[in-house]
């Protein structure tokens, strides 16, 4: 294991593309893990490799430690959720606000798999975008989840990963400013215009937060989150 190497969850989100960016700062050796379980938003995965280019040239040090990719297949997580995630409907929330977007298990299953991997590829860092802060009501983003899983793998794997979470106790509005601390207007430039938020799959017309529907959950934290962020500026 190599306390300078990272995997990162990495979906070709705003989210993960700041975990990635923030690891690029931090690590010596850095590789990305992104999962094709049906999702509705597939088109993000369309954008990793997009994203991943764009970083790499907007800094040297950043191309020098970008390592391997890895896409898994787990059409089984699609199989058995039956969620506005994966399906045709329309997003809504239960009477304990739990949105029907939500896999149930999800994260969990994810963090499982790359562990899995990082054990294999010797990368001892975890970094995944998960967040209790503006967290759109999923009990696998809490810090309590993430901490409890990091403490099952590496038992049951015999091993000392370290669960990384950037954003858990940040929300979107400084997601953006930690995105433009990290890399300035180029990083946030990428966020903005190639990085895939919307739970819809819509990439249509540019605002100024990105692309998307601009209605669906997602869209409306990300829209938000770059406002509030915008208007606290000098
Ligand atoms: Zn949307």
């Amino acid at each position: 294991m190599n306390n300078t190497s990272a995997l990162v969850l990495f979906s070709g989100g705003q989210d993960s593309t700041t975990c990635l960016a923030w690891a690029l700062e931090r690590y010596g050796r850095v590789e990305t893990i992104g999962f094709d379980y049906g999702q509705r938003h597939r088109v993000e995965l369309d954008q990793r490799a997009i994203v991943r280019e764009r970083l790499a040239a907007l800094n040297t040090t950043w191309r020098d430690r970008l390592g391997a990719d890895h896409m898994l297949d787990l059409p089984a997580l699609g199989a058995i959720s039956d969620t506005a995630m994966t399906r045709d409907i329309a997003i809504e929330s239960d009477a304990k606000g739990l949105p029907n977007t939500f896999v149930p298990g999800r994260n969990l299953i994810f963090l499982v798999f790359a562990a899995a991997l990082a054990f294999r590829r010797g990368l001892a860092r975890i970094v995944g975008g998960m967040c209790e802060t503006d967290f759109s009501g999923y009990p696998d983003c809490r810090d309590d989840a993430v901490k409890a899983m990091q403490v099952a793998l590496n038992i049951g794997m015999d091993s000392r990963f370290v669960l990384e979470t950037p954003l858990m106790w940040i929300d979107k509005a400084a997601t953006w400013a930690l995105a433009h601390d990290l890399g300035g207007a180029p990083l946030g430039d990428v966020i903005v215009n190639d990085t895939h938020t919307c739970y819809l799959g819509e990439r249509g017309a540019l605002h100024d937060w990105g692309r998307g529907c601009g209605q669906c959950p997602a869209c409306r934290l990300r829209a938000d989150g770059y406002a509030k962020w915008k208007s606290s500026r000098p």
